[in-house]
């Protein structure tokens, strides 16, 4: 049962991969885009990533897995694997969700208005997948003084030495 299991999770990690190609490359106006319809991402995504990543969500404070992590590498989105964060700009905010002051480059992702729950928010959303990642707020460190307030949930981690690995691998 547990191999029928992982053979199921494989095949639509697989298929997953496959859309995301497919897509990219049918919007010729932003070909790196990563377009999928909610069932799609359903397939790709937890139930938890899906609500936050694609409905907005919210974890609740000191319950994600990357608050209260310090190891040193990269945090890309856990949906389309996107480079969204560095391990150099993250702090610790004491807000119980992972915080950084800047995001991986000026592309990695975008803002957009949030007047919901009757507040003035900047939403930070996945450039690549407009995935929702979290908020960002002007209280913040130095250098830029801001602070993206991210759900670990829309994050996935490479260590620092995985990634040295892979480049490894690439010149081969
Ligand atoms: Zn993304």
């Amino acid at each position: 049962m547990k191999n029928f299991l992982s053979c199921v999770f494989i095949v639509f990690t697989l298929a997953c991969n496959a859309q995301t190609k497919e897509n990219s490359n049918a919007t010729a106006s932003d070909k790196d885009k990563v377009v999928k319809t909610p069932k799609e991402w359903q397939q790709c995504l937890s139930p938890e990533q899906y609500k936050i990543l694609r409905e907005k969500g919210t974890e609740r404070a000191f319950t994600g897995k990357y608050y209260d992590h310090h190891e040193k590498g990269t945090y890309t989105c856990a949906a389309c694997k996107s480079k969204l964060f560095s391990s150099n700009t993250k702090f610790d905010s004491g807000t119980g969700w992972p915080s950084y002051y800047q995001p991986f480059n000026k592309n990695a992702v975008k803002t957009k208005a949030d007047n919901s729950y009757g507040m003035q928010r900047l939403e930070v959303v996945c450039a690549k997948c407009d995935g929702h990642l979290g908020h960002v707020f002007e209280d913040g460190p130095a250098p830029t003084g801001l602070r993206y307030c991210i759900n670990s949930a829309s994050l996935d981690f490479i260590k620092a030495e995985d990634e040295k690995k892979n480049e490894g691998k690439k010149e081969n």
